[in-house]
């Protein structure tokens, strides 16, 4: 099992062996995708273009059937029933707001069960909820792009799900405020209790947003785990690379080290034979003269990246912003943290 963190013992939404093909002669979009969102859980499900997220969300909210597969709420399958019984918010990438209905209507659209009344008196407390209530007479259009997104989520929140399922919300909004209305809407999810399912392409969003995440390659899972466990002791190099720069060295395990072109390393966790080991940029310790050097330097304000060359083999190295090596010079790489292993050679990596 890919799973490094424990299934929730009971889980708001649990979904289990979900497959999905489109067309006959080609592999499933999705594969056999099994997890678990524990009441109140804010969960992401991080992989590459195309690696079959929104299908798994649309499936998930009864949007597409499966081929085989179930989803549970609690206690109830909800696996054949139409979305609008599931019981389960959706926002989309693009909010899909009624552009005609003033932000109110938007907002009640999913009430119409209610008496007014009770309609009125939820679509306030909502609005208040998000901070849109004095634009409750506007139209969408009017608008700014984080205000829509709040919009479309306090539509999605209205009739009061267990679990909001959110596609790319942020993905249309600038840098900055992309930043601000995450947080924003992480704090209202935690503040009403929802528990979450976020998709993403985007590593830093799903490990900032998410309490735990699922890596998506293919259709299938690589990983779940807390956003510290995924990347700190990723399974696959797949997941090791997709979570941010790293650098893939192979070794010879020998117990709690490894013979590996940079000398012997220490492992993270024990192993024996010959394996590929993953090593963060941050793990390293840039010092000037030696062995090595310099290729090229990479500021970003925060951080420092060097690409440095050891015995014809390259690696990423992240050193304090201060330092003052330059392309051509020579340096000493010390390890600094223990390298983790990522699979095994000559079988399957
Ligand atoms: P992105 O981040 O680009 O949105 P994704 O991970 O959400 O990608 P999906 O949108 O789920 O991926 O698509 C996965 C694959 O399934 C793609 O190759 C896509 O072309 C295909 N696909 C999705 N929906 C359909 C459909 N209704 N019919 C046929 N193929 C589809």
């Amino acid at each position: 099992s890919p799973n490094t963190s424990e299934i929730p013992a009971e889980p708001a939404l649990r979904v289990e062996g979900l497959t999905k093909r489109f067309h006959p002669s080609m592999p499933p979009v999705v594969d056999n995708l099994s997890f678990a969102v524990a009441p109140g859980e804010i969960f992401a499900l991080l992989g590459p273009s195309g690696c079959g997220k929104t299908t798994a969300l649309r499936l998930i909210a009864g949007f597409e059937r499966p081929d085989r597969g179930q989803v549970w709420l609690g206690q109830e399958n909800l696996t054949h029933r139409p979305p609008e019984k599931r019981g389960i918010g959706f926002v989309f990438q693009d909010y899909a707001l009624f552009p005609h209905l003033s932000v109110f209507d938007n907002v009640a659209f999913g009430l119409r069960s209610l008496s007014p009344s009770a309609r009125r008196q939820r679509v306030e407390e909502v609005l208040g909820l998000v901070g849109l209530t004095v634009f409750k007479d506007r139209r969408p259009h009017e608008l700014s792009g984080g205000q829509q997104q709040r919009v479309a989520l306090a539509r999605a929140i209205a009739p009061g799900p267990k679990v909001v399922l959110l596609d790319e919300p942020f993905s249309s909004l600038d840098a900055g405020l992309r930043q601000v209305t995450r947080d924003e809407v992480r704090e209202l999810l935690k503040r009403s209790g929802i528990g979450a399912v976020l998709v993403t392409h985007d590593q830093e969003e799903a490990l900032s947003f998410a309490e735990r995440l699922a890596v998506m390659r293919a259709g299938s899972l690589e990983q779940i785990g807390t956003p510290e466990e995924v990347y700190t002791r990723p399974l696959t190099p797949f997941v090791a690379q997709f979570l941010g720069r790293t650098n893939l060295i192979p070794g010879e395990a020998r117990g709690i080290e490894a013979e590996t072109p940079l000398g012997l390393l220490r492992l993270a966790e024990g192993a024996v034979g010959p394996v590929l080991l993953s090593l963060r940029p941050e793990g390293f310790v840039l010092e000037p003269g030696g062995e090595a050097v310099v290729l090229s330097r990479e500021f970003k304000g925060h951080d420092l990246t060097y690409r440095v060359r050891l015995d014809g083999r390259d690696y990423v190295v992240q050193a304090d912003p201060h330092c003052p090596c330059r392309p051509g010079d020579r340096v000493r790489l010390e390890v600094r943290d223990p390298a983790v292993v990522v699979g095994r050679r000559g079988g399957e990596v």
